[in-house]
Parts: C-alpha cells; sequence; structure tokens
C-alpha cells in the first residue's frame, strides 16, 4: 500500500518581522496537533524530509531581478525542494499523494519578480509544475488553488499555457487583496478558458465552498483530463482567519479536499494559528490518507451552525452559472481570439505590496499555430526606498516549435549584440524551458 507522503518545514529562521502574521507559529500548533493525534503513527502517512530546490529550478519559471540568489533565501529553495521531493517521491511511485506542510508560501509570485508581494518570493507550484513537467515529461497538470486570496502569481505564469489548467477560488477581489482573479481574466489567446477564476463572496459557508467544486470545478477537470493535479492549500478560508471573510471549516476542507484527490498539496496561506491551522491541515491530511477526518472539529464551531444568506447563495449561483455556461460551449479558436494579428500585447501595473514596489510592464506572445508562441517581457520597477529596475525576458515554452526555438536565439543574438550599457535594461533574460538553459546578461 502506498501511503500519504507529508513534509513540514516550518522555516524557524525566516520571518517578515516578529509580529507579521507570515510568522514561524504557523506551523508549530499544526505539527502539535498531528504528534497528538498519533498521526505519524498511522500506518497510511510516512513523513519525508524536505532538500533544497537548484537554483536552475527556479530559473525555469522566473525571472529573479537581478538574480535568484537575491530574492531567495535558503528558506524559500527548502520551501520549494519539499514540494519537489514529493513530486519526485510521487513519479517514482513510492507514496500515492503527498501535503508539503511548509512556509514561506508561493502562490502571489509572479514570472518577473522584483520583489516580496503577498508574502511570497518564488512561486512553488509553478516551480513544482515545471519541474515535474521537464524531468518526467508529463504534459498536462491543473494547479487548483484553495487560498482565499486568488492566486494571481500562478495565474500570471501559466496564463499562456494551454497545458495547465489554473483554477482559483477565492474571496471576491473588490473585497479582499490582491484585487484580481474576475472571470474575465480567463487565459491569453492561445489558452483561452485554461484559467478560471471563482471568485466568491464574503461569508460563503463550506456549502458554497462545495457547490462551486460540484458546478464548475469537477466538469472543468473532467474535461482537461491532467495527468496530475495539485492543490495550492491556502487555510484562510476558514471562519476563524483574521486576515479575510469567508465562513468554512475544517469540514468543509477535508470534504473538498476527498473529492478533488489531490496528488500534491502545498500549504499556502491561513492565519488563524491556533483556531484554524491545526484543524483544517490535520483534515486535509486524513481525506488525501482516506481515512476519517468527521472528529477534526474545531472548538470554535461545536453548538454553532456557519449559514449563508440568501443574498450570498445567489451570488455563488451566479458565478457558478456564468461558469457552467461557459465552459459548456464551444470556444473560439486560436486564430480568432488572436483577432488576425501575430501578437497579443498587454500593459500593466503591478504592485508589491510587502515591499512597497511599483512595477510597470510589456508583455508579448507571438501567435505560433504550431507551439503556445514565444512570450517577452519588458519591466521596469521603482521601490520607494530604493532604486530602480529595468529588465528584459524572453521564455521558449516547454513544448515551442523547433521554428519558435531558434528565432528565440537569433532575437537573443541580436539583443545582446545591440545592448548599450546606461542607455537601456539592466538586465537580459533567455529562458528556454525546452533546452532546458536559462541565459542571463547585464545590460
Ligand atoms: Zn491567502
Ligand atoms: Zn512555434
Amino acid at each position: 500500500m502506498r501511503k500519504t507522503a507529508l513534509i513540514f518545514f516550518p522555516a524557524f529562521d525566516w520571518a517578515i518581522s516578529p509580529s507579521h502574521p507570515e510568522r514561524e507559529e504557523r506551523l508549530l500548533y499544526t505539527r502539535d496537533q498531528i504528534f497528538e493525534e498519533g498521526i505519524l503513527d498511522n500506518p497510511r502517512i510516512v513523513e519525508y524530509k524536505p532538500r533544497l530546490a537548484e537554483i536552475e529550478d527556479v530559473e525555469r519559471v522566473h525571472f529573479c531581478v537581478p538574480d535568484v540568489a537575491s530574492q531567495t533565501t535558503n528558506a524559500h529553495l527548502i520551501s520549494a525542494g519539499s514540494a519537489l521531493k514529493l513530486g519526485d517521491a510521487l513519479l517514482n511511485r513510492e507514496i500515492r499523494n503527498g501535503f508539503a506542510l511548509v512556509r514561506p508560501p508561493g502562490h502571489h509570485a509572479m514570472r518577473v519578480v522584483h520583489g516580496n508581494r503577498g508574502f511570497c518570493n518564488i512561486n512553488n507550484e509553478a516551480i513544482l509544475v515545471e519541474y515535474l513537467r521537464f524531468k518526467y515529461g508529463i504534459r498536462r497538470i491543473a494547479v487548483v488553488d484553495t487560498d482565499v486570496h486568488h492566486g494571481d502569481g500562478t495565474q500570471d505564469i501559466f496564463y499562456h499555457d494551454p497545458d495547465v489548467l489554473v483554477v482559483s477560488l477565492h474571496q471576491d477581489g473588490r473585497t479582499l487583496y490582491p484585487g484580481s482573479g474576475f472571470v474575465d481574466e480567463a487565459g491569453g489567446p492561445g489558452a483561452y478558458l485554461k484559467t478560471i477564476n471563482i471568485p466568491l463572496p464574503p461569508g460563503t459557508t463550506d456549502e458554497g465552498f462545495l457547490k462551486a467544486w460540484r458546478r464548475v470545478i469537477k466538469p472543468a477537470l473532467e474535461a482537461f483530463k491532467p495527468e496530475l493535479v495539485i492543490n495550492s492549500a491556502g487555510q484562510d478560508n476558514h471562519f476563524t482567519d483574521p486576515l479575510a471573510n469567508m465562513r468554512v471549516s475544517a469540514a468543509g476542507y477535508g470534504k473538498l479536499t476527498e473529492e478533488l484527490k489531490p496528488d500534491l498539496a502545498v500549504l499556502e496561506g491561513g492565519y488563524a494559528v491556533e483556531t484554524a491551522l491545526p484543524y483544517v491541515n490535520l483534515a486535509i491530511l486524513l481525506a488525501l490518507a482516506g481515512e476519517d477526518y468527521s472528529n477534526v472539529i474545531e472548538p470554535q464551531k461545536r453548538g454553532t451552525v456557519l449559514r449563508q444568506s440568501e443574498e450570498i447563495e445567489q451570488a455563488i449561483d451566479r458565478i457558478t452559472g456564468y461558469w457552467q455556461e461557459k465552459l459548456g460551449r464551444e470556444p473560439p479558436g486560436k486564430d480568432e481570439l488572436f483577432g488576425g494579428k501575430g501578437l497579443y500585447l498587454r500593459s500593466r501595473s503591478i504592485y508589491y505590496d510587502t515591499d512597497q514596489i511599483y512595477e510597470q510592464q510589456r508583455e508579448s506572445v507571438e501567435y505560433c499555430p504550431d507551439c503556445p508562441g514565444l512570450y517577452q517581457v519588458e519591466s521596469r520597477a521603482k521601490k520607494t526606498w530604493g532604486d530602480s529596475r529595468w529588465i528584459w525576458g524572453m521564455s521558449i515554452p516547454l513544448y515551442a516549435c523547433p521554428a519558435c526555438q531558434a528565432r528565440a536565439y537569433e532575437y537573443w543574438e541580436k539583443i545582446i549584440g545591440k545592448k548599450n550599457s546606461g542607455n537601456g535594461p539592466d538586465c537580459f533574460y533567455l529562458q528556454d524551458k525546452k533546452g532546458n538553459r536559462y541565459l542571463r546578461e547585464k545590460g
């Protein structure tokens, strides 16, 4: 019998500040609870030790400015590496599934990294996806993000990738950080409807959470047919969480896990360290192991019933109804979505709340009939307390056609040949996911 693996990494030496909600106590109560319940003696559960991710694993996903070492500590590399360790164990058929109970979290880290956003520097799940696809030749992976905050980093990284389905279930961005994750963010023209955002109203309970699963996520997964499902497991939808306004309980999370059956779960947020995290994490772990989690009841929940108002129910019906209709129809073709133009362009501003950085980006994706197409980004960032940065990056998709891959190197030679120090980007990047080559040149 293959077991459910667990990795604990509370990162004792990493915190944004001593009183910040993202600190090591987040995992200490969970660990006590798991020991007390004798979970590690359960024959269906096995503990693994963490390991470090390699620099290359990070470069496969991010343009870290100016480099990976400047944006990460050992804690970040161990948090990401723990996910990779479980990924290897899964693909080597040592385990049935796994849960990386790690921090720092990652789902707000986007493709370009100038600093910390929403407590995240590098995206653990994205690093896991690209590692598994590169190393084991898996093609289709689904990431289901159940954190209360929109998984905007994961969305950004896979926005143009038709082989990664990103589903985020979160509290409506009009009422919570990061203020995004609306239904019209549905993927670039080459990956349309491979991003599914389900913004739920504040006050949503287990019932609403599970309705979104039944009506949208389950049919979307059945249609996409992923080879692997990863859960970005944030526990801040809990009714006691101090940073958000939802009313989900450990039982709701347990039920969703039992239904979703993720191959790997990676911890994201959750800031009610005593009243939520020990219970939610335990329920998820038991559900992964196929064990009964009905006895995992939060003390605050005893004697109360968490109810949704009529208004909340109607809002959940509207959003799930929208997706049912959208996913039930044949989507427009890629040619039509590119609008007959050979290029998709997007300009936008990104704010880094933790590090107070303002970033301006211009992105382009080239239309290619044979592959997802070359991606380019130019990004300028200004720190409130510090200097400015300007970078340019190009990404060759993992399943690029040979013509696009060759053209990327031609561009690279040309752009590096023309670079003019002091009067152009500070740093140039070429990310070749297909060839597993990551080049970086100073401006
Ligand atoms: Zn969160
Ligand atoms: Zn191509």
